[in-house]
């Protein structure tokens, strides 16, 4: 299972898909992925059961595009590994999509809560209630207001969200007010951020990098990232901004 992303100026797709492939050797069994453009209003999704060849057929015809994306592969733990439970999910009213990998232990309990309060689920997965738990965050945070969210408030909704998990998660997250960023989450689950031109990018381990930077910065439990084109903000879940340190290593593709 693995988790690729991108936001910069270039399109996100071919990198995602390499980047998907040289992660399957960590095994899969359905993969898919989501993108968006600076002046899109949605995030489009692709995704699949199976290999990762059926997500590229799928998008050889219907062309993804978007400067901003994430890709996941997926390896069930809960719910069967079929199209619909395929990650990306998307959160209730579509203005947030995420990747995950891990297990929520506490999903259950989560899942009953955000029905009690309207939230449907399209998914068996554990996943998906991240994605309805953070668009709760949100409507909380912003109350009535129909603007994109500050990377403050951006920051605030992810910790809102994350505090409430109990489980293990490598997390890759979209707003779809926020096209121009990338949030990553990791506690249990690896993640590493790639350092280039005007580009950021994200990954389980550093394989799907190859080619394209050798500026490493490896996230470490706890902490929540804010990638953008040319900035990169990372942060401890409670404690704020934290200083991090790019390292230049060699990576074998
Ligand atoms: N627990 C999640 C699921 O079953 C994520 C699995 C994974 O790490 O790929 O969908």
């Amino acid at each position: 299972c693995g988790i690729v992303g991108v936001v910069g100026n270039r399109q996100a797709v071919d990198f995602i898909v390499q980047g998907l492939r040289r992660l399957e050797y960590r095994g899969y069994d359905s993969a898919g992925i989501a993108a968006i453009d600076l002046d899109d209003d949605v995030i489009s999704l692709c995704k699949t059961a199976g290999r990762i060849d059926n997500l590229a057929a799928r998008l050889a015809k219907h062309h993804l595009v978007g400067s901003t994306g994430i890709g996941h592969t997926r390896w069930a733990t809960h719910g069967p590994a079929t199209e619909t439970n395929a990650h990306p999910h998307v959160g209730q009213g579509g203005e947030i999509v995420l990747v995950h990998n891990g297990v929520i232990e506490n999903y259950a309990k989560l899942k009953e809560k955000l029905i009690a309060r309207g939230y449907e689920f399209a998914t068996e997965t554990d996943s998906e209630v991240i994605a309805h738990l953070l668009e709760e965050c949100r409507r909380r945070r912003l109350a009535d207001s129909k603007g994109a969210p500050t990377d403050e408030q951006v920051i605030d909704i992810v910790q809102d969200a994350l505090a409430q998990l109990r489980g293990t998660y490598g997390l890759g997250i979209m707003f779809r007010q926020r096209p121009d960023l990338l949030v990553a989450a990791r506690l249990g689950s690896p993640l590493v951020v790639g350092v280039a031109d005007d580009m950021h990018y994200l990954a389980s381990d550093a394989s799907p990098l190859a080619g394209f930077t050798d500026k490493i910065v490896y996230l470490a439990d706890h902490q929540i990232a804010l990638l953008k084109a040319d900035s990169l903000q990372v942060r401890h879940r409670d404690h704020g901004a934290i200083e991090h340190s790019v390292e230049v290593i060699e990576i074998d593709a």
